[in-house]
């Protein structure tokens, strides 16, 4: 089986600067449940790695979240695609945690879990944290979308020396690109 990370706000669903607080506010991202499919479909599980401090700022509760996800994991099993597993960080910064990306803890986690040999799995994402989080871990693949906070993060490319091995416009494209690399 191979396995991805895949970030959620602004790669999956669409990023509120309000944070994503309930299921009325979830918005899939144009192309992102054909996406997934594609994946499945490929024989690629995607694990969701994403920071949710929307708990520990007393905004959604854990049963929020799991309603909320629960949700979109419906949404996604109905457009014929599936998820192995999210794994979220609840903490704010000044919790000090080791699991709010850019910090590994979550990464790690799904590598105790599933046994999996990191160097061999893409990070998928928007943010800087993600693509840190990627080389932190000694992730295979860096790939960043244009989406969410993508095209500010691909200016800050040019400044910071992180590798990003591919800018995808949108997780559809990132996922044709990546099929194509894995099937060649
Ligand atoms: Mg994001």
């Amino acid at each position: 089986m191979k396995y991805v990370f895949l970030d959620r706000d602004g790669v999956i669903c669409r990023d509120r600067p309000d944070y994503l607080k309930s299921w009325e506010e979830f918005q899939f991202i144009p192309g992102s449940l054909k996406a997934i499919r594609e994946l499945s479909k490929n024989g690629i599980s995607p694990i969701l790695i994403t920071n949710q401090s929307v708990i520990n700022r007393g905004m959604v509760t854990e049963d929020g979240l799991a309603y909320i996800h629960g949700r979109m994991i419906d949404a996604i099993r109905q457009s014929g695609g599936r998820v192995e597993k999210i794994y979220y960080c609840p903490h704010i910064p000044e919790n000090g945690c080791n699991c709010r990306k850019p910090k590994p803890g979550l990464i790690f986690s799904a590598r105790k879990e599933y046994d999996l040999d990191l160097s061999a799995i893409p990070m998928i994402g928007d943010s800087m944290k993600d693509m840190l989080v990627a080389a932190e871990a000694g992730c295979g693949m860096a790939i960043l979308v244009r989406t969410g906070k993508g095209k500010e993060t691909e200016k800050k490319l040019e400044k910071k020396r992180v590798r990003v091995d591919y800018v995808a416009d949108n997780l559809l494209d990132a996922v044709n690109w990546l099929i194509t690399k894995w099937t060649v």
